[in-house]
């Protein structure tokens, strides 16, 4: 078993007191992909902004390598190397793409730089170019490479593949899957495309209505189709007891 360096027990989290996740419990290991899946509301952006305190947990603890970090501040939680590629990508529109490696890789090693830069060797050639000029895989990319200037230890991304051709979902996903097995990155992907995110994932979370309503291996959940539509579909008919194995 890999090393855990993300885990949520319990974690209930919310807007103006109204929980919109509840009694999550879920965890993500060193070179481990785990993908969280569910239809739109069920509570993964949540999740993902709960986890590193964007939004404040009512109820449980999130541990980021080996550290009860619930009440940190979010800030702290990125300097340790939890980095969170937000679905808005968290980029400007109106610098170019020089200038966000330069903002981004003032701590960055060059030997860090250069490799970044192999993975992405698009953007190397887009360096003068404004971001909201680029494509939005291109954007992605820059995202991502961001992210990863920092040496992330915790790498979440939500929704990479928004507004993109599934082709671009296609090859992004296994880069960040074969990322995270070099680097020993633990990757958690909010995914819109199911069968995509599965075929790169170790494991997957399917959150309804703000619950964990089915966990599995990657491998079992492709495998089990119907039971995986009735997770994302049928709620109701789900209880916390009907949870393939355990979420963590
Ligand atoms: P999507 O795939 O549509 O992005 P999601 O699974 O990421 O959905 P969330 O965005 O986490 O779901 O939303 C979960 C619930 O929390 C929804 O009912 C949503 O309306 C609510 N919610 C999200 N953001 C806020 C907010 N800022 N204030 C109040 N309620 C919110």
């Amino acid at each position: 078993m890999p090393d855990t360096l993300l885990r949520a027990e319990g974690l209930t989290a919310g807007y103006n007191g109204v929980p919109a996740i509840r009694d999550l419990d879920l965890s993500v290991g060193e070179g481990e992909v785990v993908s969280l899946l569910g239809p739109n509301g069920a509570g993964k952006t949540t999740t993902l902004l709960a986890l590193v305190g964007l939004v404040p947990a009512m109820a449980g603890t999130v541990t980021a390598l080996g550290e009860r970090v619930t009440h940190k501040r979010p800030h702290l939680l990125a300097r340790r190397g939890v980095r969170l590629v937000p679905d808005d990508r968290g980029i400007f529109y109106g610098l170019s793409v020089r200038d966000h490696l330069r903002l981004a890789r003032r701590r960055a090693d060059s030997v860090r730089r250069a490799a970044v830069l192999d993975r992405f060797p698009a953007l190397a050639e887009l360096e003068s170019r404004k971001v909201g000029l680029l494509s939005g895989g291109e954007q992605q990319m820059l995202a991502i490479a961001v992210a990863l200037l920092a040496a992330p230890r915790v790498l979440m991304v939500d929704e990479m593949s928004l507004g993109l051709a599934p082709k671009i979902v296609q090859a992004m996903l296994p880069a960040i899957r074969d990322l995270a097995r070099e680097e020993g990155i633990a990757v958690l992907l909010v995914e819109q495309h199911v069968e995509l995110a599965l075929a790169v994932s170790d494991r997957a979370v399917v959150l309804n209505h703000g619950r964990a309503v089915l966990a599995g291996q990657a491998a079992d959940l492709l495998a089990g189709r119907d039971r995986l539509e009735s997770a994302y579909f049928g709620a109701d008919e789900f209880a916390a007891d009907s949870v393939v194995e355990g979420v963590s």
